[in-house]
C-alpha cells in the first residue's frame, strides 16, 4: 500500500477511484452533538503545536479551520462502506475506458498539444500517459471532487481512520496552504482527502506538483498545466522509464512455458512473444507476463513502468485502464483477446480462502485480505509450477478446489 509514496488512496481503501472523485459531501448543518463537536475542537487545539512547528502560522491554520465546528459524518460513514476491489478487471475497463472518455481525451490532447509537448521534453512522460491518468482520476478536471479537504482531514484524522495517515496529510495541507499555493475555499476533492484534478493527497503535491504555467503557484486544482505537469513530475519521480511502454498486449506461441514469466524482454521475443497488435517487442528492457484473467483472457508483457501507475493506486485495474486508456488515446487498438466474462469467478471469501490455503502450504506469506494483486499472483504461479500446471497466476474455483484437496 502507498503510504510510502502516499498518492491516491483509492486502491487501499478499496473504491475505485472515479466513485471517488465524485463524492461530495453533506452539509455541516448535520449538527453534531456539543461532545462531539467538544472532542472535535479538541482535536484541532492539539494539533496547533505541530502545525506551528512545521512554520505554519496562526492566521493560515485559524483560516483553515474557520467554520469548521465538527466531523462531517457523511464521511465517517464512507469508511465502513465496502470497497469494490472484488469486481472484475472487465467490468472496471467498460467504464474507465468508455469511447466517450477517449473522444474527450483525444479532444484534449489536441487542444493542450503545445503543453503536453513540454511536459514530454521536461518529464520524458508521454503526453497519452498522464492524459489517462488525468482521465481516470477527474475525467479530465471536470471532476476533482467537491469536498473541503481540510474538513474531511480533519474528520478522518480525528477519528483514527489509518492510524496517523490523515493527521500527517492534515498537517500537509495546512503546508500547502501556508504556502499560498491555494486558498481554504478551493482546497477540494475526494472525501478521503485526495485533491482537485490529480487526486493527489497533501504529501504528494508537497513532494511532487509544479508550477508549470509559471504564476508562482502549484495549482492543481485550477491550472491544467499545472495538474497535467504535477502528474508527470509524480511518475517520474517515481521512476518512470521514457524508453518503455507501460506494457504491450502480446500472444503467446504454443508450447510457451509460463513457469518463466519475468526476464529480458529480447528473451521472450526470441521465446516467440508477439505482440498482438503486430508491432515489434522493445529490443531492451525487462518485463513480466500479466494475466488478469487467466489464460482464457488477454496477456500482457507489463515492464516496470506498470508498477509506477501501481504506486498510484496499487489495484490492478486501475493500473491496467490507465495504461489501456493511454494506448487507446494514441490511437491503438482495442484488446484482441476477449475476457473470461463467463467463467466461474472466486469472490472476495474465496481469494481469502485460496490466500489461507496458499498461506498454510508455505507459498504464501501475506495477509488473507481478498485481494487480487501481485503478492497473491506470486503466490499462485508458484503453488502452479510446484503442481506442473500453466503458470498463469490466476486464482480460480478450480484452482482452490484443488488447493483443498492437496494434502
Ligand atoms: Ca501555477
Amino acid at each position: 500500500m502507498r503510504v510510502a509514496t502516499g498518492l491516491c488512496l483509492a486502491g487501499w481503501i478499496g473504491l475505485a477511484a472515479p466513485a471517488l472523485a465524485a463524492s461530495s459531501s453533506a452539509p455541516a448543518a448535520a449538527a453534531a452533538s456539543p461532545e462531539v463537536r467538544a472532542r472535535f475542537a479538541a482535536f484541532i487545539a492539539r494539533l496547533w503545536p505541530d502545525a506551528e512547528a512545521r512554520g505554519i502560522s496562526r492566521t493560515t491554520f485559524d483560516a483553515a479551520f474557520a467554520g469548521i465546528t465538527g466531523p462531517d459524518p457523511e464521511i465517517l460513514s464512507r469508511t465502513r462502506r465496502q470497497g469494490e476491489f472484488g469486481r472484475p478487471v472487465w467490468d472496471y475497463l467498460v467504464g474507465a475506458v468508455s469511447p466517450g472518455r477517449i473522444a474527450r481525451g483525444q479532444a484534449e490532447a489536441a487542444r493542450l498539444a503545445k503543453t503536453l509537448s513540454a511536459i514530454e521534453a521536461r518529464f520524458g512522460v508521454p503526453r497519452w500517459i498522464v492524459l489517462a491518468f488525468w482521465g481516470v482520476e477527474s475525467d479530465f478536471g471536470a471532476s476533482g471532487g467537491t469536498v473541503p479537504t481540510i474538513r474531511a482531514l480533519a474528520t478522518l484524522a480525528e477519528a483514527g481512520f489509518r492510524g496517523t495517515l490523515f493527521r500527517d496529510e492534515l498537517l500537509a495541507a495546512l503546508a500547502i496552504l501556508q504556502r499560498g499555493d491555494v486558498t481554504p475555499e478551493r482546497m477540494k476533492g475526494s472525501w478521503a482527502g485526495a485533491m482537485g484534478q490529480v487526486q493527489f493527497l497533501p504529501s504528494s503535491v508537497l513532494n511532487h506538483a509544479v508550477d508549470f504555467d509559471g504564476d508562482g503557484h502549484r495549482d492543481i486544482w485550477g491550472s491544467q498545466a499545472d495538474a497535467l505537469a504535477s502528474i508527470a513530475a509524480y511518475l517520474k519521480n517515481l521512476g518512470w522509464d521514457p524508453a518503455l511502454s507501460w506494457g504491450y498486449e502480446v500472444i503467446l506461441p504454443a508450447g510457451f512455458d509460463l513457469a518463466r514469466y519475468r526476464g529480458d524482454i529480447a528473451e521472450f521475443a526470441r521465446r516467440g512473444l508477439r505482440r498482438s497488435d503486430g508491432k515489434p517487442l522493445p529490443g531492451a528492457g525487462t518485463g513480466s507476463l500479466f494475466l488478469p484473467g487467466g489464460l482464457g483472457g488477454p496477456v500482457f508483457l507489463i515492464t516496470g513502468n506498470f508498477e509506477v501507475i501501481r504506486a498510484y493506486n496499487t489495484a490492478d485495474s486501475y493500473a491496467l485502464a490507465v495504461g489501456h486508456l493511454a494506448d487507446r488515446l494514441a490511437g491503438g487498438p482495442t484488446l484482441a483477446a476477449p475476457w473470461p466474462t463467463k467463467a466461474a469467478r472466486l469472490d472476495k471469501a474465496g481469494l481469502e480462502a485460496m490466500q489461507t490455503a496458499l498461506r498454510g502450504l508455505g507459498f504464501y506469506a501475506g495477509e488473507a485480505d481478498g485481494r487480487a494483486g501481485p503478492k497473491l499472483r506470486e503466490a499462485v504461479r508458484q503453488y502452479q509450477i510446484d503442481q506442473g500446471l500453466p503458470a498463469d497466476g490466476y486464482a480460480t474455483p478450480a484452482l482452490l478446489e484443488r488447493l483443498r484437496a492437496t494434502p
